[in-house]
């Protein structure tokens, strides 16, 4: 890629910022966001080998636990849960030189770990691709057209002059990244360049047949039947090329919901010919909150919608956010909603 190129993509004055922090070795912890995903704990473990490669002691810590579904990742034995280990996770994070938060930009997005990271006297580098990012890092790598984080990181690895220390134990996380948060390479972020990166990730060792299997192929029967559940409970409203599914907390239980069961519901929503406008309602007991996923085409902003609506956010087409009513509450006034954006959503494509 040539630097021309890589300088729009990598802020030239962000890079030389990390270049001078990480001139000698340091303490990092990186962190992922709240509920991880693929690209979270892909682009955290990615850029943790190389951070340790180039002599830097980096940790990674998640708010909370994440879906089986990632858990043979290269790397992923070493992940710190702050739910699990408050003390060792705080620990770590006050006495961190550097604190790298990844495919978040806003420090509401880690629960419990907010906090502590606002204590943390650390210096922050943002790498994220969702809009609007908060203002806490002395380098934020902000760039909303990239498919995922783990992208971010191969061109940052490549700024930084390092991309001879790739090697497949990155190239498995950040193939995993930008897998799962382009849809298998479907959703309009997936640029040429995603797929240049894409190649060079499949040249230093990343299998993209196995990567898909042990994501894709591993489900259980409890969430094949949950998933039954939901399309059974799929309404559509033609009026507002709108679908939403519900789950109540009961539902989830009897199929014995483990995180990430429902990771991609809602894109059975969307996939629905005509409908632009797709959600999941999913009851949580535990914290009392009803937690939602929309997703979108064309030009209708989900990431507005969520913001506007459900204390929320993430990207054009696909965001989330919640509410504190009941699950039939806040179905009821999702429904009242929808004829202030009847125009944006009868033209979105
Ligand atoms: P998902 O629906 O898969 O949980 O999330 C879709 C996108 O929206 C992700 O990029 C995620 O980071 C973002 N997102 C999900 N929930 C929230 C939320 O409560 N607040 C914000 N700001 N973003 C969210
Ligand atoms: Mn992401």
């Amino acid at each position: 890629m040539s630097l021309s190129y890589l300088r729009r993509l990598m802020d030239k004055e962000s890079t030389e910022i990390v270049q001078n922090l990480l001139a000698s070795p340091q303490k990092i912890v990186i962190v992922g966001h709240k509920n991880p995903d693929g690209d979270a704990v892909g682009s955290c473990l990615g850029l943790s080998f190389l951070l340790n490669s180039l002599g830097h002691t980096a940790q990674v810590i998640m708010p909370n636990d994440f879906p089986d579904f990632l858990k043979w990742l290269p790397g992923v034995e070493g992940v710190i849960v702050h739910e699990k280990e408050v003390e060792k996770s705080s620990a770590l994070i006050k006495d961190a030189d550097l604190i790298f938060t990844l495919d978040f930009n806003s420090l509401d997005r880690v629960g419990e770990l907010e906090q502590v990271l606002k204590e943390s006297a650390a210096k922050f580098i943002m790498i994220d691709h969702h809009q609007q990012p908060a203002d806490y890092a002395v380098a934020t790598f902000s760039n909303v057209s990239m498919s995922s984080t783990a992208e971010m990181i191969f061109h940052f690895m490549e700024a930084l002059g390092h991309k001879d220390k790739l090697n497949k134990d990155i190239a498995v996380n950040l193939y995993l990244g930008i897998l799962t948060d382009t849809g298998s390479f479907r959703y309009a972020a997936t640029s040429p360049t995603t797929h240049r990166v894409a190649a060079q990730l499949l040249e230093a060792g990343a299998e993209s047949a196995s990567i898909q299997q042990s994501v894709y192929d591993t489900n259980s029967p409890d969430r094949m039947k949950l998933l039954g559940v939901a399309l059974n409970n799929l309404n559509i409203l033609f009026d507002y090329k709108t679908a939403y599914i519900t789950l109540t907390q009961k539902e989830l239980d009897d199929h014995n919901f483990k995180r990430g069961d429902t990771e991609g519901f809602v894109n059975y929503a969307l996939s629905i010919k005509g409908i632009v406008f797709a959600a999941i309602f999913i009851e949580n007991a535990k914290e009392n909150i009803v937690k939602i996923s929309f997703r979108s085409k064309g030009t209708f902003s989900v990431n507005d919608f969520a913001r506007n609506h459900y204390e929320g956010g993430g990207h054009t087409n696909a965001a989330g956010g919640k509410s504190s009513q009941s699950l039939n509450k806040t179905i009821s006034e999702f429904i009242s909603i929808l004829p202030r954006y009847k125009d944006e959503l009868a033209h979105a494509i």
